[in-house]
């Protein structure tokens, strides 16, 4: 699961259904491939769910995602340079059925799937379904409390949780099934999925550890991993990216959301992805995207048109306000989301 982060670049869901509705599809496709340039674009998923009247946050409509995936192949057909990649993170079920089903379909994408592989080997949910008697999700206080990381996937309330069928879990078998596939891979998502702020640096060491151990032995190479809940600044820390390089030339990926060039593709980097509100049409999302990838622009023309600091002033400048940037020189981006301010009633938070 990945929280959409707290809004820093105000880009209200109204402000954007609004502009949303002017724009013709040829009009947006063409402000889409525009703006997105050349560059890569990662979406971030969780959940599919089959009837459009239910969609949560963590859960897009089968149509509306099938739609989004047209939408961006005919706004740039695809080509031997594979520039956008769709990721389901967790490994929930639904999501693997719905991988193993379209991605023959869609060669040109690069498919991940990042799974818990303590969870699938143990047959264990994950904390946020652990709903109420009255269908409501566990508080923050619940879902954020201390882990012990070996006894986690022991727990017997998160094993009655995967049992189920709303938060059936991924299987074995069917993660061979999606290995086989050419363009899908499997990703580490860790064991027991924890807040990665919340533990101390050793702990987060041997969960990373940990999780890479098992996870080799039961899929092979790990190539790809995705920080849980993955929100910069949020979710983790520098200090986290640090401990993972330690450890791993795998590729990390975070929910920052921007798009980004393929150099930075290079082994142990961290990449962007967009984490994707189920709520959202599959028009908002490109727009959304497309709009990101404007602003990534401006603000790199901006800091280019920067004077370069002489070198007496070094200190000076190094006070001034910059463009915050990410270790790839890229702006750190916040997705407009929910805030936690406004999140709506107990059934979204339910999906969490
Ligand atoms: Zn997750």
């Amino acid at each position: 699961m990945a929280r959409p982060g707290r809004r820093r670049w105000r880009v209200g869901m109204h402000d954007l259904s609004k502009l949303e509705r002017l724009l013709p599809d040829a009009v947006l496709l063409a402000f889409f491939r525009w703006a997105v340039g050349t560059s890569h674009v990662a979406l971030c998923l969780h959940r599919v769910c089959q009837s459009p009247a239910r969609p949560a946050w963590m859960s897009m409509p089968v149509q509306e995602l099938d739609r989004l995936l047209e939408l961006a192949v005919a706004a740039r057909p695809m080509t031997k340079d594979r520039w956008l990649t769709v990721c389901f993170d967790d490994g929930y079920a639904d999501a693997a059925e719905y991988v193993a089903q379209r991605a023959p379909g869609f060669p040109g994408v690069e498919w991940l799937v990042f799974i818990c592989p303590e969870k699938i080997e143990k047959r264990t949910g994950f904390r946020w379904d652990l709903l109420d008697e009255y269908g409501r999700p566990p508080s923050d206080a619940k879902l954020f409390a201390p882990f012990d990381l070996e006894r986690e996937n022991d727990r017997d309330d998160l094993r009655d949780v995967a049992t189920q069928p709303e938060f059936r879990i991924v299987t074995l078998a069917q993660c061979r099934l999606l290995q086989a596939i050419p363009n899908v891979l499997l990703g580490n998502h860790t064991n027991v999925h924890p807040k990665l702020v919340l533990l101390t640096p050793e702990q987060a060491s041997r969960e990373f550890l940990r999780s890479a151990q098992a996870f080799e032995r039961l899929f092979g190479k790990q190539e790809h991993f995705a920080i849980p809940f993955g929100t910069p600044e949020e979710d983790f820390d520098e200090s986290h990216v640090a401990l993972l390089r330690a450890l791993t030339r795998a590729r990390i990926w975070s929910t920052e959301p921007r798009p980004f060039r393929p150099s930075e593709r290079v082994l142990g980097a961290t990449l962007p992805r967009f984490a994707l509100d189920g709520r959202w049409s599959a028009r908002q999302h490109l727009l959304f995207i497309a709009l990101s990838a404007l602003r990534c622009r401006l603000t790199e023309a901006a800091s280019a048109r920067l004077p370069a600091p002489p070198e007496a002033t070094a200190s000076a400048t190094a006070r001034a306000p910059r463009p915050r940037v990410s270790a790839e020189g890229r702006p750190w981006l916040r997705a407009p989301g929910p805030s936690r301010r406004r999140r709506p009633a107990a059934a979204d938070r339910a999906a969490r």
